[in-house]
């Protein structure tokens, strides 16, 4: 029996997955798609389908922007105050609701439950974070220096928002976006990810108990992303274009985007690298590099993608990861014990096995794992590289699962030089007990985030977000988040 089936409304810890897929969410309503084809969503712990939801056209496309642009006027005027008790109701209802919204994280996704737990509170969060914020968007107020006029800012909320998310937070890349498109003022159109879909559509169903209105919060999937999300960029009462996803579809959209001159944010891709210098505690290391790869099972921006271990601790830190990595318990996500789920899909593993074995070429030790499983189901071992050559695919692409390849390094300013040697600029990690050396080294770092003796860098209330291939703009953080859906407007006058 697969997990689809043993499950149950009557349970309120499990999710209804006919709920869950009961339309696209337009205007308040759960509508089929004008093509009346359907998505299959699958679980990745088996390869078997789980759900199917519409498949939207350009027509739906068109709907969603004209319910938005109906929710604008009446959304945009409500006091703030009233917004942000909306949005305080959606972080109550989130939490409330955590085990059912974690269990169907875990199914389409194959995150083990404890991750989707987090991924629920930190999504939450954003909620609750943004309830707080909407009372506080203050404009600016001063004398100009030639004296002749007063200088009046005002922020307004930026119009209608494009939303695209990616499918390895399913939660938390969307409130990242909606509560502070909801705090500013804005209605949203969000396309969630065809590969998890669910999730998106039960939090449609949160927002639409707690008082949000029609029209305000619309979603929509489809396996038709480019022409569906270029019409609704193609609308001149579209105003920001939020997409968090992987680089290559970042460019693409920004140059949709250029079309129509449309304010744009990025959340792109990463290749976190992972410091440790001699002076580190260990054991702290091995914690904080086990939470920056295996969150997510290693599906994750932010996962330390490049082990760079100096070389007096490199040997203890490589066999001290190995022996935690090798200790995990790979599964389906759903059941309480897994550590490690599977991939989202049979593509992903292929793309692990492939850089694997390109670094095993190159001259790379398994210290564990290193091979896919045959059967059913999208899995692959936590695996340890070492020796591994800086010239090895991994080094510059995101591997996105549960593969760590330790580097040794000699110097501070080698450690940095590698650890610039990317493209990418999202996040960093540094280990080391001379705190002095941190903050050197995370000033020098290329990147957008450093955790310094930490694994984890993610918090709603800081800004999340990355410099060169790895984004523009800032989600969550005290006016950042909120402030990428706004506009600021100057009124000169004198009196
Ligand atoms: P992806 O770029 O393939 O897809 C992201 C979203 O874009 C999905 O909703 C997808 O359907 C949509 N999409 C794909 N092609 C499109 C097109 N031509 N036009 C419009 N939309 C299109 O990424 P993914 O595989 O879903 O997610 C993994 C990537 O996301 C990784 O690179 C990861 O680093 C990145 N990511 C970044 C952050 C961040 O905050 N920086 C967070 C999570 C994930």
């Amino acid at each position: 029996m697969t997990i689809a089936q043993q499950i149950t409304p009557a349970n309120r810890h499990l999710p209804d997955l006919n709920a869950a897929a009961r339309g696209l969410y337009i205007d308040g309503q759960w509508r089929p798609s004008h093509s009346g084809r359907q998505i299959d969503v699958v679980d990745p712990s088996t390869g078997g389908i789980l759900a199917t939801v519409p498949d939207a056209t350009i027509e739906d496309a068109r709907a969603s922007v004209d319910a938005a642009a109906a929710a604008a006027p009446s959304w945009r005027a409500t006091p703030p105050r009233k917004r942000s008790e909306i949005l305080r109701r959606c972080f109550e209802l989130m939490i409330d609701r955590s085990d059912m919204l974690a269990t169907l994280i875990s199914m389409e996704n194959g995150k083990a439950l404890r991750d989707a737990r987090g991924e629920v509170a930190y999504a939450a969060e954003f909620f609750r974070w943004n309830a707080e914020e909407a009372v506080r968007i203050s404009g600016e107020f001063a004398i100009a220096p030639s004296g002749t006029n007063r200088i009046i800012v005002d922020y307004q909320p930026i119009g209608i928002c494009l939303l695209i998310t990616p499918w390895n937070f399913p939660a938390a890349m969307a409130t990242r976006k909606i509560a502070p498109a909801l705090a500013a003022g804005c209605t949203v159109i969000l396309k969630p990810a065809s590969e998890t879909p669910l999730t998106a559509y039960a939090l449609a169903a949160i927002y639409e108990e707690a008082g949000v209105p029609k029209g305000v919060v619309n979603v929509l999937t489809t396996t038709n992303p480019g022409p569906v999300t270029s019409t609704v960029l193609a609308d001149p009462r579209v105003r920001k274009l939020s997409f968090t996803g992987s680089t290559g579809v970042g460019r693409q959209l920004l140059a949709e985007a250029s079309k129509h001159v449309i304010s744009c944010s990025m959340e792109l891709g990463g290749n976190a690298p992972f410091v440790v210098f001699d002076d580190a505690d260990l054991d702290a290391a091995l914690d904080g590099a086990m939470i920056a790869k295996m969150r997510n099972a290693g599906e994750a921006c932010t996962a330390a993608n490049r082990f760079y271990v100096q070389s007096r601790i490199h040997d203890a830190f490589a066999k001290g990861l190995s022996d935690r990595m090798s200790a995990l318990k790979v599964g389906s996500g759903v059941e309480a014990d897994t550590d490690c789920g599977p991939m989202i899909t049979r593509k992903a593993v292929d793309k692990i096995s492939r850089l694997v074995d390109d670094a095993k070429g190159k001259g790379a030790r398994v210290l564990c794992g290193g091979e896919a499983p045959s059967g059913s189901g999208f899995f692959y071992p936590p695996t340890v590289l070492a020796n591994v050559s800086a010239e090895s695919e991994m080094a510059e692409e995101e591997i996105f699962g549960p593969v760590a390849p330790i580097y040794r390094f000699e110097t501070e300013q080698e450690a940095i030089d590698l650890a610039n040697d990317t493209e990418y600029g999202l996040a960093a990690y540094v280990y080391t007990r001379d705190l002095a050396r941190g903050l050197r080294v995370s000033s020098a770092i290329e990147a957008g985030m450093i955790a310094l003796n930490r694994g984890l860098v993610s918090d709603p209330a800081a800004p999340f977000g990355g410099v060169k291939q790895s984004g523009l703009g800032r989600e969550g953080g005290q006016h950042h988040g909120i402030a990428e859906f706004m506009e600021a407007k100057y009124i000169a006058t004198s009196f």
